[in-house]
């Protein structure tokens, strides 16, 4: 995730903002960035942030936090660290890490010196990108991808300890997992809680270590999973696969894999969305006297007949030959933008047609050439 940026400046209010002053930054904001409206690029990374802001800002007890702490409120190894951000990633409504975050930091007595360090807990999420040609986007495709993860260690089964051991409750923090330090804040030196060292808030000593995983309970194995990837995807589109990221510990499931796609560009063909663009080159005697050509689309070719007098720049709609919406249902065009290409080098007899042309139609042409004129005033003087 990029550099964070001020909460206020995200929502452009000031620091002194009322909650209605905020509430109202947002109505706008989020309308303006919505994915579904706003087609920019980085629009949905925007609503995210938009969202997120908000998130903190409109919380008296968040927006305290943030303004005693700032960024750091939010960060992992904050005040004992809080079982990291899992949030900001897919679709629609995935913004959802915030409020875990701030339950456990702010929830019950003490946040996270309340919670059972034994408790099972989720495995990483990891990210994967797929980089797709144009073509590849549009039709879908199966991959499959292969990448290191920490799987569940297959001598101890997760526990960490040597075959036939257990682990036992740590002699530092006598299992509760933190331990009190002091601690600089803006207000003085405060005692707070931090994860206990010697157990890494796990509350368990592994005096027989598995010599598989060396404690760690997990091991880094190369795993395959087979991805289908659907018809009709965008650059920077995502897809979560369930379980397909790291080990969890004690017990808790596997993090999730989210499959990124990058897609090419073409050098026939531009799209955006469902619909394709495509750039016809043509002379001026194809426009004027009307013609038949060959159109190139990702469905193969198909024939457009230009009509007689068509001017430059327009454009012709291939009907269904985009790309699908992504779900299927529907199938956008091509649009075909005819450009008028005026010829750079002209012969003799290319020239001299010209101008009759030109004369024809009474247009009073000089040309470019010194010599141009005389020979032009000959061929007509004879
Ligand atoms: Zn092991
Ligand atoms: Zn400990």
């Amino acid at each position: 995730m990029a550099e964070k940026r001020d909460l206020y400046e995200v929502l452009g209010v000031s620091r002194d903002a009322s909650d209605a002053e905020i509430k109202k930054a947002y109505r706008l904001l989020s309308k303006k960035y919505h994915p579904d409206i706003n087609k920019d690029s980085d629009a949905d990374e925007k609503f995210k942030e938009i969202a997120s802001a908000y998130e903190v800002l409109s919380d008296p007890q968040k927006r305290a936090a943030y303004d005693q702490y700032g960024h750091a409120a939010n960060d992992p190894n904050f005040n004992g660290g809080f079982g990291g951000f899992g949030g900001g990633f897919g679709g629609a409504g995935g913004f959802s890490g915030f409020d875990d975050i701030f339950d456990t930091f702010f929830g019950g007595a003490g946040g996270r010196a309340s919670r059972n360090p034994n408790a099972p807990r989720k495995g990483n999420d990891l990210q994967y990108t797929i980089t797709l040609t144009f073509e590849e986007a549009i039709f879908g495709k199966e991959e499959t991808i292969s990448y290191q993860r920490n799987e569940e260690c297959h001598t101890c089964h997760g526990s960490g300890a040597k075959p036939g051991t257990s682990p036992v409750n740590c002699s530092k923090c006598h299992g509760s997992g933190v331990i009190q330090v002091e601690r600089n804040t803006p207000f003085g030196r405060v005692m707070t809680q931090a994860t206990c060292d010697v157990c890494n808030g796990t509350g368990k000593e592994i005096k027989e270590k598995c010599t598989t995983c060396h404690g760690s309970g997990t091991e880094s194995q190369r795993h395959s999973v087979k991805v289908t990837v659907p018809a009709g995807v965008e650059t920077d589109q995502q897809m979560r696969l369930n379980g397909q990221g790291e080990a969890g510990s004690n017990g808790g499931p596997y993090g999730d894999l989210y499959v990124v796609f990058q897609v090419k560009k073409s050098d026939k063909f531009e799209r955006e969305g469902t619909e394709i663009y495509y750039e016809l080159p043509v002379s001026f005697a194809q426009v004027a006297l009307g013609d038949e050509v060959v159109i190139p689309t990702v469905h193969g070719n198909v024939k457009l007949k230009i009509p007689a007098g068509t001017q430059t720049n327009t454009t012709f709609r291939l009907r269904g030959k985009g790309a699908p919406s992504i779900g299927g249902g529907y199938t956008g065009d091509q649009h075909v933008t005819v450009n008028v290409v005026t010829p750079k080098k002209l012969s003799e007899k290319e020239k001299n047609l010209f101008a009759e042309l030109a004369k024809l139609s009474g247009e009073d042409v000089k040309g470019s050439d010194p010599g141009f004129f005389d020979r032009i005033k000959d061929v007509f003087d004879k």
